[in-house]
């Protein structure tokens, strides 16, 4: 069976040792499928804690929490602490008390975007098709590489894990798969200083007993819907004919189906959109009011953000479009200061947009846009710290 020491990179091991017969270490891979997988998921183990801890070794068997002022909440919490059931997100209150002894640490969001953008470019290194998620985390894709550069992707991996350590004195973890759902579930099996592998023969057994919610995309509206008719685990999906699947939860069932046989056909999106991240929608009757607009105008609002977000870029010129009842289109365009993928930035030029237009004019149709978009060097969470300063 196909074997790699992630620590001397040896591959030549023979078959049925725990240890690696070249270095003597225990961190070997073994799996059937290790040298034919090609999409990863990498990401970074506790990302802030982990970097804090690395610039202060006095910090490195404490429990560590970053976050602070006395509305905040945790962004991110070491190992030790978890260990005490602090979790990110959770306010920073419950943590002190799930953890007296913790050392909090405001967070450092300039210098954790640094170190970030030197892990992307390590991973850039490893392969030219990555598609970023956030700040320390970003799926990898090793599918269009060159056959002639005879390196398998498990062995790219392992060297950037080791080169993260080396050079940028973090851990990461890497999830193997043969496409994205699967890469990006199995990173999280071994957290810290993980190397997992979910191949294409082990994916159904892996499934069968998961929650349905560890699919992309069921959020807790469908899970609840997927509970009324007795679906809690994954491979009772499978039990369906995917007819039956679309049928009862409309155009998402039939990615449930695949999803649910460890098939994903997405690609990784490494390009920036050419030119604008946009949304609108139609009304069935015609919209006059300015309130009505606006919030219609606030929901497209968040879902351009999101997707800036989770492709890590920013835009600068905020567009607003309109249709009237007549079929006449208008567009009006705000360009901003800074470049933003923040709700909030992109709402508040809109609605100013919208307000000089809603003038009980009836409108079928509203859409809302960036243009002029680079890559983002604020991440989403970013906007976390500025009301946590109290
Ligand atoms: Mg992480």
């Amino acid at each position: 069976m196909p074997a790699l020491c992630r620590d001397c990179f040896a591959t030549d091991l023979p078959p049925a040792t725990a240890r690696c017969w070249v270095c003597g270490s225990s961190r070997v891979l073994w799996h059937a499928e290790l040298f034919s997988l090609q999409v990863a998921h990498v990401d970074c183990d506790a990302f802030y804690a982990t970097i804090e801890k690395r610039d202060n070794p006095a910090l490195r068997d404490v429990p560590l929490v970053i976050g602070g002022g006395r509305r905040g909440v945790v962004a991110a919490a070491c190992y030790v602490a978890r260990r005490y059931g602090v979790r990110s997100a959770m306010p920073m209150f419950k943590a002190r008390a799930a953890c007296p002894a913790a050392m909090v640490v405001r967070p450092n969001m300039a210098k954790y975007q640094a170190v970030g953008r030197e892990m992307r470019a390590l991973m850039r290194a490893t392969t030219p098709a990555i598609e970023p998620i956030s700040i320390d985390e970003a799926f990898l894709d090793f599918r269009d590489l060159p056959v002639a550069d005879g390196e398998p992707p498990a062995l790219k991996l392992a060297r950037l894990a080791a080169q993260a350590e080396a050079e940028l004195g973090i851990t990461i973890s890497v999830g193997l798969g043969p496409n994205k759902f699967l890469a990006k579930m199995a990173s999280d099996l071994d957290k810290p200083r993980g190397f997992a592998i979910i191949g294409r023969r082990d994916a159904r057994d892996f499934l069968a007993p998961k929650p349905v919610g560890m699919i992309f995309g069921v959020g807790k509206a469908m899970r609840e819907k997927l509970l009324a008719d007795g679906i809690q685990r994954i491979g009772q999906l499978r039990t369906y004919p995917i007819a039956t699947l679309e049928h009862r939860y409309g155009s998402f069932g039939e990615r449930l189906a695949p999803f649910s046989r460890g098939l994903d056909r997405r690609r990784i999106r490494t390009a920036r959109p050419t030119k604008s991240v946009s949304a609108e929608t139609t009304f069935e009757d015609p919209i006059a009011g300015a309130e009505e607009l606006s919030a219609r105008l606030d929901r497209l609002c968040r879902r351009v953000a999101e997707r800036l977000q989770a492709q890590v870029f920013q835009g600068q010129t905020v567009v607003l479009k309109l249709k009237t009842a007549g079929f006449q289109t208008l567009t009006r365009s705000h360009t901003l200061a800074d470049a933003t993928n923040d709700y909030a930035d992109i709402f508040i030029a809109a609605e100013t947009l919208l307000r000089r237009e809603a003038t009980g004019i009836p409108y079928r149709l509203i859409g809302v846009g960036l243009s002029n978009l680079s890559d983002a060097d604020e991440f989403a969470d970013t906007a976390l710290w500025e009301d946590t300063e109290g």
